[in-house]
């Protein structure tokens, strides 16, 4: 079962390269996942041949780096399968196409409106938020989530109402790996006109997206989680709210007409890309949709539920483990706790058995409050993972166990 995608492993140079001396476990993809060889290919031959400004030049050069730029753009609008290439805005990551949309939002907003988000949000669809009502006099409103790690659906439903300007909720957790109904959730904002902001930073890698079918207004995501470069990331918005909003920043390239008077914009996507755009990454980007597709999402996804049923059973063997989040829809993600050993000796323990894990508040403090801890450590798997890795985070555990016992004997 799944031996063709096991290969994929193959494509990763860095997967074969050693960590304190041992043979590197990467586990913590959820973080940054690592690259296969054709993204960084791609990108070289990009600099060794197409190099130049983009929506500029005259030249051959330009043309062919503008043609590649916006190759990426019609590349991503058939991964997500958004209706036009022009409700693609290229941003450097997740966090900028929060911000880019809470900053905007500001002029649509008046005191005593209310933003929705919930208890399991990663920090950057949290402070945006918390900066536009700042400015605004809006009212932030937060969903809770229950102990099994899912969102509390009745007071989600009493939170709705006219007052609500927009939902801002992850698709996935980045902690408790909880797969949220957004269908759903969806569906009951549109009710009451709610736009809806889906953080897809953890969902972009791990399943197919139809923004279509979901029918969000924005969705947002980072290339270097989904095999591709750092720098570069996507918001996606419906049309009609692309045009409604502001830009973001104002520079090069988003304009045009410019007078010391009176500056016209330029429109959809260029408003809201102002200066030189993530060129290269665009392309690496590019590369690693085509990546992703090679292999289909579909059996990636499935090969990632048999790996995360995998981890979850061997973990639940270890006495004294206690694993955050038991949502019925789990993805890639798993966090715990090893007795009353901090999560940052259970890292540096594993490091040493060359094993990379993340330990901390995950950029998620008030989730960490909410499950009374100051910390997790955290296992997330991609599809370069495999059992092997599942196996040796376990004896990497069990050595932590006996360090630190012994540490307190
Ligand atoms: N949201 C979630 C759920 C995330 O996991 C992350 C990255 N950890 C982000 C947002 C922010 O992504 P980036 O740092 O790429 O902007």
């Amino acid at each position: 079962m799944f031996e063709a995608i096991q290969r994929a492993r193959l494509d990763f140079p860095i997967l074969n390269s050693m960590a304190n001396d041992r043979p590197l476990v990467f586990l913590d993809s959820a973080a940054s996942s690592q690259k296969p060889q054709c993204v960084m290919d791609a990108m070289t031959a990009y600099y060794q041949h197409s190099h130049a400004n983009v929506h500029r030049g005259l030249y051959q050069l330009s043309e062919r780096a503008t043609q590649a730029y916006e190759e990426a753009r019609k590349a991503v609008q058939q991964f997500i399968n958004a209706k036009y290439t022009h409700e693609i805005i290229f941003t450097k990551g997740t966090t900028e196409s929060i911000n880019l949309v809470a900053s905007s939002f500001a002029s649509l907003l008046k005191a005593g409106d209310e933003i929705l988000i919930s208890e399991m949000e990663h920090h950057s669809n949290i402070v945006p938020w918390q900066m536009l009502c700042e400015k605004t006099g809006a009212i932030l409103q937060v969903i809770p989530i229950t102990d099994q790690g899912e969102l509390d659906w009745e007071t989600f439903t009493r939170l709705v109402s006219k007052k609500v300007k927009l939902l801002a909720i992850t698709h996935i957790s980045n902690v408790l790996g909880t797969v949220n109904p957004i269908h759903s959730l969806i569906e009951v904002a549109h009710a009451y006109n709610i736009p809806v902001l889906i953080d897809g930073a953890q969902a972009a890698p791990h399943m197919a997206l139809d923004v279509q079918t979901l029918n969000c207004e924005f969705y947002t995501f980072s290339a270097h989680k989904m095999y591709g470069p750092t720098g570069i990331g996507v918001l996606y918005g419906k049309e009609e709210w692309l045009h409604q909003l502001p830009p973001y920043q104002g520079g090069g390239s988003m304009i045009e007409t410019v007078s010391f008077e009176k500056t016209t914009y330029a429109g959809l996507p260029q408003k809201f890309e102002a200066g030189t755009p993530p060129i290269a990454e665009a392309v690496g980007l590019h590369r690693a949709i085509k990546y992703l597709n090679q292999w289909g999402l579909e059996q990636i996804q499935a090969y990632e539920h048999y790996l995360l049923t995998y981890l979850e059973t061997e973990l639940k063997k270890i006495p004294s483990l206690r694993i955050y989040g038991q949502a019925p829809e789990k993805a890639s993600v798993v966090s715990f706790a090893l007795e009353n050993i901090h999560p940052h000796d259970i890292a540096t323990i594993l490091d040493h058995e060359g094993i990379a894990v993340r330990a901390g508040h995950h950029c998620a403090m008030p989730l960490m409050r909410r499950f009374k801890v100051p910390a997790m450590a955290r296992a997330s798997l991609a599809f370069y993972n495999n059992r092997e890795d599942i196996e040796a985070l376990c004896r990497g555990l069990e050595k932590v166990k006996t360090i630190m016992v012994a540490e307190h004997v």
